[in-house]
């Protein structure tokens, strides 16, 4: 893994990895990839997490053929230098602000999507001008598969490289310098990531997870929230980071919560759900037992049948659900919905601040104060109001966690400025030597004068504060002239 690594870097030394016509060239080819290959990736997805065609397609592919279409859009502008205020000082330098890689970033995917939380990062390492390793889950074997096979044959190979295998061999990844990783997965692993970079002072992304609560109000239209919640929820069969992991509300709502959810599983996914293309199964037996036993003691209101077989596990509600239970105490990651009853928005609003900063938060209301409320006194890393998930897919938003659930963000724009230094520049002539003489010693009353006038004058961006501006500067380079010469 080291003379790996050494390779990227070495490739990444040359500079091959920087012209923007490069980057583009890149994406380009990742994207030739994806529609020719739009066959295989759907198959090893569907492999992986019995998932229809169509679903894998809009769960996974859109996202990163959208996220392609929108760098190869916008690159040109993202990767040009950006001019920066002045200040008296500096007023005839140059001074910008400019993106520069980072150099060989390592990328750790989870198994729950496994095709998009792997390729969309890489795409931002990609335009940033990156040296790229991935790691694809094990977990998703199919898609790993997948992606060691078609990345060589479309990118280029000594600055992008996937890398399978289990924990012994991201153990030993996680030893090699990298200049940045993003990890997605749980918080646990993502404290083992953040330790192993911090032997090199690597910065990392952490996409991990945790219980993103869903606070559904009083007098809301619930059929339309019950069938927001009921898509987000249950879609990937509940092994989704930011699916709604449980539902705050009034106790009196449970029951028709519980009805309007039947109503819409069965436009959903028909009579009889095992039969429908589009419920998927849980990944593996290890998550189907750690899922089935958070049913242990519940009351099922919905749902509750598994089949150990096939990873089947029904959509299921619990209903006045204890929040010392071990449901409430672990992200479920899996079809369970419990409720939790509370009186109003401000006991909502205490439940969630007495637990870890969750990764999404969604509140359903038609009075947006309580929305806005519900913002203003939480914190999570998201926020979707009256719906869920949706903000993953808006990528001007920046898409990540915050405490526990996780630090930095990608998605579009984001992506880039992850994994590039925004290198600031300030260009100055050899002339022009007497305004410099101010900040040489020896100082003096005087000196220091002249720097609160240099450096402390305030100045509106108006035509006559910039009239004034320029006037002063003049006046101001006079003056030091007749003083210091
Ligand atoms: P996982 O088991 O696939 O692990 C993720 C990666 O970590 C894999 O590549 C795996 O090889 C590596 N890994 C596992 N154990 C390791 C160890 N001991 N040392 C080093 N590397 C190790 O995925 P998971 O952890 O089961 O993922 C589920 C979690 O991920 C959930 O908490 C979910 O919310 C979270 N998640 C977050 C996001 C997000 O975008 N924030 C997206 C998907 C999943």
């Amino acid at each position: 893994m080291e003379r790996e690594v050494q390779r990227l870097r070495q490739a990444f030394r040359s500079g091959r990895s920087r012209p923007l016509r490069f980057r583009l060239q890149q994406l380009e080819a990742m994207r030739r990839m994806v529609q020719e290959h739009e066959k295989d990736i759907l198959a090893a997805i569907a492999a992986d997490l019995c998932k229809s065609e169509f679903n894998a397609y809009s769960h996974e592919v859109i996202a990163v053929l959208g996220e392609i279409d929108l760098m190869l859009g916008s690159l040109s502008e993202w990767v040009t230098a950006k001019p920066v205020k002045k200040n008296l000082l500096t007023m005839m330098d140059e001074a910008y602000v400019q993106p520069e890689p980072l150099g060989v970033v390592l990328i750790i995917g989870a198994w729950n999507y496994p095709f998009v939380l792997t390729i969309q990062p890489m795409l931002g390492a990609i335009a940033a001008g990156n040296a790229v390793v991935l790691k694809p889950s094990e977990i998703s074997e199919n898609t790993a598969k997948i992606l060691a096979k078609l990345l060589p044959q479309y990118l280029d190979q000594d600055l992008y490289t996937v890398i399978n295998g289990g924990v012994e061999e991201t153990t030993e990844l996680l030893k090699q310098r990298f200049d940045h990783i993003l990890y997605t997965g749980s918080t646990t692993v993502g404290k083992i990531v953040m330790e192993a970079a911090a032997k090199h002072l690597t910065p990392v992304t952490l996409e991990l997870g945790g219980k993103s609560p869903c606070y559904i109000d009083k007098d809301c239209d619930l059929d339309i929230v019950c069938r927001r919640i009921t898509w987000g929820k249950f879609m990937n069969c509940g092994q989704t980071c930011i699916a709604p992991d449980y539902i705050l509300c009034e106790a009196s709502l449970q029951n028709q919560i519980v009805q309007k959810v039947k109503e819409t599983l069965k436009e959903f996914y028909g009579e009889n759900i095992k039969e429908s293309p589009d419920y998927e199964r849980i990944i593996n037996l290890h998550h189907f037992k750690r899922v089935q036993s958070l049913l242990e003691g519940q009351k099922i209101a919905l749902g509750g049948e598994t089949d150990e077989a096939t990873r089947y596990i029904a959509p299921t509600i619990l209903t006045d659900v204890d929040p010392e239970t071990k449901v409430m105490q672990e992200e479920i990651f899996g079809p369970i919905l419990p409720i939790v009853p509370v009186k109003n928005a401000d006991e909502a609003i205490n439940f969630i601040n007495d637990r870890e900063k969750p990764l999404a938060l969604y509140v359903f209301s038609h009075n947006s104060k309580v929305i806005k409320q519900m913002i203003d006194e939480t914190s999570s890393g998201g926020v979707t109001g009256n719906d869920v998930i949706m903000h993953f897919a808006l990528t001007s938003l920046p898409f990540g966690g915050v405490g526990s659930s996780g630090m930095g963000a990608y998605h579009g724009k984001h992506s880039f400025d992850t994994f590039s230094h925004q290198r600031p520049c300030l260009l100055k002539s050899l002339k022009r030597e007497g305004a410099h003489k101010l900040r040489y010693p020896p100082n003096s009353q005087s000196k220091v004068d002249w720097a609160k006038f240099f450096l402390l004058k305030q100045f509106n961006k108006g035509k006559l504060g910039l009239l004034l501006f320029v006037f002063m500067g003049v006046v101001t380079a006079v003056l030091v002239k007749a003083v210091y010469y």
